[in-house]
């Protein structure tokens, strides 16, 4: 289950029902203009609140809140979002491809063959999980494709049979894990190609491309004026400005063990990531084996059972949650310090929580 985000009851939800009718919606702006003509200035519509849910991009929940003045271009703003989101969706998808287009399930299919002709916004994903892989000294490994697949057919199986439910073989983990050099991802940027060096070299980039998905969107809705919104994509959250009434976004991190909230923090324009434990896994002889992978055991991560991001940047803090996923304390604490503005929350398997120095400043308690 992924986090919730924590919202005050609207005080206006978008519904094509109440929609203003076509005659009210020609006749208004005509209005407008005679009060203008007049001398005397039309009331400024007091913004209210839209919000729309999808469940056709990045195989999870993704709702768009807009607040604003003007219910036409709310609707819009939250239509463009949503195109976007698609789009990206289909350039990042793995398992998918859809005709005319190249997208990374493309790549991964011509994996030790050819350079495949991309969209810009594919190479820049790639690039930003190529910097990040660096970043994190190689615990967010965009190239491990080819382990999370074998953990992935692994999980499904024992999800539909649980009674038969096992570990991926040791020696087709090993022999995946010889093909995961982030080295073997080769961008061309005057080709505009992305090639994989390596055949058996898989991209798997569900640790980013959400993140990085929601924050391209938001920097062009900004660009376009939209002053209060917030995009949640399953646990990434991502808030413009705060709420129109100028109170704070906030949003609850949610505890790994009971599904209800550890906290709430304030999210305005601030990017929160959660990664967990308890958000994909199944179960082999009593034990539970999570989705997020340590790129040197090739097995589920032991750390911790969450850990959570918040920071300006959307990409940089879904990436970063599955990095400090895959590394001890003391260097994660060292890595969120010495990037400045980032901030987090670890949650250790025996419940105990640790944040970074600076997040206790976002807490929000139950009455803020
Ligand atoms: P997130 O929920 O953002 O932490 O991303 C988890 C997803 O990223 C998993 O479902 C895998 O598809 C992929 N993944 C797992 N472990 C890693 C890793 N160490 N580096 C990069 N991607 C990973
Ligand atoms: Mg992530």
């Amino acid at each position: 289950m992924k986090n919730k985000v924590s919202l005050a009851k609207s005080s206006k939800t978008w519904n094509n029902a109440d929609r203003k009718p076509r005659f009210w919606r020609c006749f208004l702006p005509v209005l407008a203009a005679c009060l203008l003509l007049c001398g005397c200035s039309p009331k400024q519509a007091e913004p209210a609140r839209y919000e729309q849910t999808f469940f056709d991009v990045f195989d999870t929940v993704t709702t768009v809140i807009v607040y604003s003045g003007d219910e036409d271009a709310a609707q819009q703003t939250i239509d463009e979002a949503h195109e976007m989101l698609v789009r990206y969706h289909k350039l990042f998808d793995i398992y998918n491809t859809y005709e005319d287009l190249n997208n990374l399930c493309t790549v991964n299919q011509n994996a030790g063959n050819a350079p495949v002709p991309v969209d810009e916004d594919i190479l820049d994903l790639i690039a930003f999980g190529k910097e990040m892989h660096e970043t994190t000294d190689g615990a967010l490994n965009i190239a491990m494709g080819s382990v999370t697949a074998l953990w992935t057919e692994y999980r499904e199986a024992g999800l539909d049979d649980p009674d038969h439910a096992a570990l991926p073989p040791e020696d087709e983990l090993e022999e995946a894990g010889r093909h995961t050099d982030i080295g073997g991802v080769v961008i061309d940027r005057t080709a505009g190609t992305l090639y994989l060096a390596d055949e058996a070299l898989r991209l798997d980039v569900g640790a980013i491309a959400k993140g990085y998905a929601v924050q391209r969107v938001v920097e062009q809705l900004k660009s376009e004026g939209a002053g209060s919104l917030l995009i949640s994509a399953g646990g990434n959250v991502c808030a413009v400005g705060t709420k129109a009434d100028g109170s704070n976004w906030k949003v609850g991190i949610q505890d790994p063990y009971s599904g209800g909230y550890l906290l709430a923090v304030r999210v305005d324009d601030r990017s929160l990531v959660t990664s967990g434990t308890y958000e994909r896994y199944y179960t082999v002889d009593g034990k539970d084996y999570h989705h997020i992978i340590d790129p040197k055991t090739l097995y589920p991560s032991v750390y911790y059972d969450s850990v959570s991001v918040l920071c300006a940047d959307s990409a940089l803090a879904d990436a970063l949650t599955t990095g400090l996923f895959c590394m001890p304390l003391e260097e994660g604490e060292a890595l969120v310090d010495s990037l400045g503005g980032a901030e987090a929350l670890w949650v250790l398997p025996d419940g105990t929580q640790t944040t970074s120095a600076g997040f206790e400043a976002y807490v929000v308690s139950d009455g803020e």
